[in-house]
């Protein structure tokens, strides 16, 4: 329940700080400004919005590839947040991790999968219904053209590393969901998935690897999740990240809760964490 004596004619409330498309588009434009980012329209929507996808680095072929997708559910604001920062970060030449995790690898970032959804204010739907993260095995033109066409532009680049960004509503704790379950799960991506889980948890508190979803049973993966379909198509490790909503349980922020400064702040470790990591996650 929320109790309030408002002072001002018109007041908003929200679950978590809105992302708007206007921000959106703001965030593109600055992200162009960069001489070491290329902006690329992967197609358009069925609402006829362009799917935005920024390029960080210098495509080559001794070069490995990196796809972050945020915003699958439109309602998880959050994972926009988490994007902008990433963009933030990536744009700046000082940055001495930045700077090396670009000398190896091309970093690709669709910072919103889900205009249609941002714009109509939908909480998990494109324009036509779709949740989009079960489409992933079987993208259509009439359903899913989001997936579709970054899908394609994937399959195109390669991927040899992912992470699909997301809010859950429920789970009061940040995580990461594995692919387990997958055909081709095994030991060694069991152990690069700990790997990157553990690192992060020990550059931010705020990320922890008690609570989370349980792990498929072998054979028992829904194939038409983003992270399961990249991850056994490429062979690579990828990863869905949830936020919480309302707060982390373990560092709680009485007055802000979750925020996107903290959304900001993981981004900015998940990077780290990949520097940290390159060598035993990236095959
Ligand atoms: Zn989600």
């Amino acid at each position: 329940m929320i109790e309030h004596n408002s002072t001002e004619d018109q007041v908003y409330f929200a679950y978590f700080a809105p992302y708007s498309m206007e921000r959106h588009a703001d965030l593109i434009a600055f992200a162009q400004t960069s001489e070491r980012c290329q902006v690329e329209t992967l197609g358009l929507t069925l609402d006829g919005q362009t799917l935005d996808c920024l390029c960080f680095g210098e495509p080559g072929a001794s070069r490995k590839t990196v796809w972050m997708v945020a915003r699958q559910h439109p309602g998880e604001a959050m994972a926009e947040w988490w994007m902008e920062a990433m963009v933030n970060r990536l744009v700046d030449h000082s940055d001495p991790v930045v700077n090396a995790l670009l000398d190896k690898a091309v970093i690709y970032l669709v910072p919103n999968m889900n205009p249609d959804g941002s714009r109509r204010g939908h909480l998990r739907t494109n324009a036509v219904g779709s949740n989009l993260n079960r489409e992933w095995d079987n993208p259509s033109l009439d359903k899913s053209p989001e997936v579709l066409c970054v899908l394609d532009k994937i399959t195109r680049t390669g991927l040899d590393f992912g992470l699909d960004v997301h809010g859950d509503e429920a789970l009061a704790y940040n995580f990461i969901a594995g692919t387990e379950g997958i055909p081709g799960w095994n030991r060694e991506r069991q152990q690069q998935l700990e790997l990157f889980k553990m690192t992060l948890a020990n550059l931010n508190p705020d990320f922890q690897v008690e609570q989370g979803y349980p792990a498929n049973t072998a054979g028992n993966a829904n194939m038409s999740y983003c992270s399961s379909s990249l991850a056994e198509c490429f062979g690579a490790l990828v990863m869905t990240l949830e936020m919480p909503f309302k707060d982390a349980t373990a560092t709680p922020d009485i007055v802000q809760g979750w925020s996107p400064e903290r959304c900001g702040r993981l981004a900015h470790s998940c990077l780290d964490a990949l520097h940290l990591c390159w060598d035993q996650v990236i095959k």
